[in-house]
């Protein structure tokens, strides 16, 4: 992904943050100790649920040791009588002294230890799963939340892909590592330790021939988790890559059928998919390693007792050895050798766990990290009534170095009407977004009522403000749901008024459900026309004192403009509006119309005055207006942007 670094444009005005790096795959790295971090921050609300289940853990795990102990107490007392019938902990007294006794004893004692494991399993399970679903839920909220603070630079050079890649599988895997390895993780710390006690307090001897293998896994374990973290980090990117292939094909699926480009798509989408098999595969093959390594290293201490604790029951203690050992104790040597062997082995997946679920705290972070550019000032102001004064105070702006409008001034008295006009590309959308803050000014000053934008909150700013574009954008709900769409308390007769007067209520009475139909996803069910009109209604709730109109009427038949124009210019008609127009005709009446060109204001005037001008706008019109059949050849280019 490319870095949109926005250099510093500034000149001493303090006003822009000095980080403007807003990729979260540029934050990532900068990201120190993830997981500890989601603990800290989000595993510390809830960690009542936590102890629960690691006090559960500890006890499920404790008595599920009891049953090969007793086992081996009752070889050697009860069947054998080699020896006294005795248990850890317990004292003697309490211990019957008939061997039947005994027997059926150590028969209640062993039903009692599942019994009791199965039930603090089943309470540990419970609280570590409440404990990991509600801290990821917290996570998966705060990050969304942080993800809508982000200014549209954000979006902007955020691939769609990436944003849900973060918020769902990076969360999932952190919701993961919260359930699964800290369950397993416990589990292996208790068992290990509980254990190894065991086996050194019943043999030391035979203990340090089953525990040699521990610190060689651990060695290993160390090695494999160095050599895996880089690669996880390279399968969490293509994990977004891919999903950013798949959202653009699939969101574009009209303009791949129309351009006959499946199968362009599907090799693209083929290619994202083997890069994410390939980093994939550089982590399995790692994993090819470690697993069965870590699967022989336990077999071969298992192996190790198997041997030297029976050379030791047939001929006495074998090379340097000394001392006794029971039949019944090496039962429960290599029960608990067994045992010991599990958890070990589980270490690969709890590796896994952890290293994956590193990687997308990492990219979790590094969003929430991401520094809010846009955002209330801390003296902000209300901007609350709005008479709708605008003046644009030599205003530069642009996406990157290049700048797209340059020394951009102008004042509109509320109510007025402005038009801007001039070539594609020539900056007449980026103005109007600056209005609303969707980017703050590089050089300059925007006010309303007399306020830089930036004194006054986001909020009250945006809400003052309509915005109607040629692309309209309809959530997948019903008609009457769309139009209420930021304003949601407004009544069902507010809503029918309002797609009265945006010339919409006719055609949503006939459709099938009325104001109730389901648009679709995107509002695919609506023609461009419809979905327009739609959006227009919501505008003429929103009532907003200020009114932008970018290309509005621009997709539409000429019927359909008609209506729109009528609508629109009912809405027009007591606030001050902002019209970005194609088509000449439809601005003939503003207050004043600004030709842009390259960024810059190049003419400027009523549309009288400009045609008396001659320049590009009267070429325009001219070309518009069917006078002349062509432009001169300067126009052309200009009008394209060429120059
Ligand atoms: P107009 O509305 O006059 O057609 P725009 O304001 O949409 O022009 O675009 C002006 C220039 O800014 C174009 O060169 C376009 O490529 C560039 N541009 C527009 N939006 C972005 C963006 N989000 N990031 C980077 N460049 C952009």
């Amino acid at each position: 992904m490319q870095t949109l670094l926005r250099d510093n444009r500034l000149c001493g005005d303090d006003r822009m943050s000095e980080d403007t790096t807003v990729a979260v795959a540029d934050r990532v790295d900068e990201v120190e100790a993830p997981l500890r971090r989601v603990f800290r921050e989000y595993g510390l609300p809830r960690v009542h649920w936590f102890v629960v289940a690691v006090a559960m853990n500890l006890v499920a795990r404790l008595s599920s040791l009891l049953p090969p102990l007793v086992l081996g107490t009752a070889i050697d007392a009860v069947f054998n009588g080699s020896s006294d019938y005795s248990l850890p902990l317990v004292p003697k007294a309490w211990l019957p002294a008939e061997p039947k006794a005994q027997f059926w004893f150590s028969v209640a004692l062993i039903v009692g230890a599942f019994v009791v494991t199965a039930a603090c399993t089943w309470a540990q399970g419970i609280a570590s799963d409440v404990f990991a679903h509600r801290s990821l839920h917290a996570v998966r909220v705060d990050t969304f939340r942080k993800m809508q603070e982000l200014d549209m630079a954000f979006f902007d050079e955020q691939q769609t892909g990436e944003a849900m890649s973060i918020l769902n599988q990076d969360a999932t895997n952190l919701e993961r590592f919260l359930d699964q390895a800290l369950k397993n993780g416990f589990r292996l710390v208790i068992m290990v330790l509980a254990i190894g006690a065991l086996l050194i307090s019943m043999n030391w001897q035979l203990a340090l021939v089953t525990l040699v293998g521990v610190p060689l896994m651990a060695l290993f374990t160390i090695w494999f988790s160095r050599k895996v973290a880089p690669r996880y980090d390279a399968v969490r990117s293509s994990v977004g890559d891919l999903n950013t292939q798949l959202e653009n094909s699939i969101g574009g699926m009209q303009l791949v059928k129309t351009s006959n480009t499946e199968e362009f798509e599907t090799e693209r989408v083929e290619r994202a998919s083997w890069n994410f098999y390939t980093t994939n595969m550089d982590v399995l093959k790692l994993a090819f390693l470690y697993r069965p390594g870590m699967r022989l290293l336990a077999g071969l201490s298992f192996v190790a007792t198997f041997v030297v604790g029976g050379l030791w029951l047939f001929s006495g203690p074998p090379l340097f050895f000394s001392g006794d050992l029971t039949v019944g104790e090496f039962v429960v040597f290599i029960f608990l050798t067994q045992r010991f062997i599990d958890p070990l082995a589980q270490i690969s997946n709890i590796i896994d766990w952890f290293e994956n679920a590193r990687a997308s705290g990492k990219r979790i972070f590094g969003l929430m990290d991401t520094p809010v550019r846009i955002e209330d000032a801390p003296d902000a102001i209300e901007l609350d009534p709005v008479d709708g004064a605008v003046e644009y105070d030599d205003v530069t702006f642009g996406y990157d170095e290049e700048p797209i409008i340059e020394d951009v001034s102008f004042d509109a008295a509320a109510g007025d009407t402005v038009a801007f006009v001039g070539p594609t590309g020539a900056g007449k959308s980026t103005a109007v977004k600056l209005l609303m803050r969707l980017y703050d000014v590089d050089e300059g000053a925007i006010r309303v009522d007399g306020h830089d934008v930036r004194d006054v909150t986001v909020g009250s700013l945006r809400e003052s403000i309509g915005y109607v574009s040629q692309e309209t954008y309809l959530f997948d709900g019903t008609v009457a749901e769309n139009i209420r769409y930021g304003e949601f308390d407004a009544t069902r007769e507010e809503i029918i008024e309002a797609a009265k007067a945006a010339e919409a209520h006719e055609f949503i009475e006939e459709l099938a459900d009325g104001y109730d139909t389901q648009v679709g996803e995107r509002g695919a069910r609506l023609s461009g026309g419809q979905r327009q009109r739609i959006s227009i209604a919501r505008t003429v709730l929103q009532d907003p004192d200020i009114l932008i109109l970018d290309e509005a009427t621009s997709a539409v038949d000429t019927e359909t403009e008609v209506l729109i124009q009528r609508s629109l210019d009912r809405l027009a008609a007591d606030r001050t509006t902002f019209v970005i127009a194609h088509r000449l005709s439809t601005v003939t009446d503003a207050d004043t119309i600004l030709v842009l060109e390259e960024g810059r204001v190049v003419e400027r005037g009523t549309h009288q005055e400009l045609l008396e001008e001659d320049g590009l706008y009267a070429n325009l019109w001219a070309v518009q207006a069917g006078e002349i059949d062509d432009l001169p050849d300067e126009f052309v280019d200009r009008a394209r942007g060429d120059v």
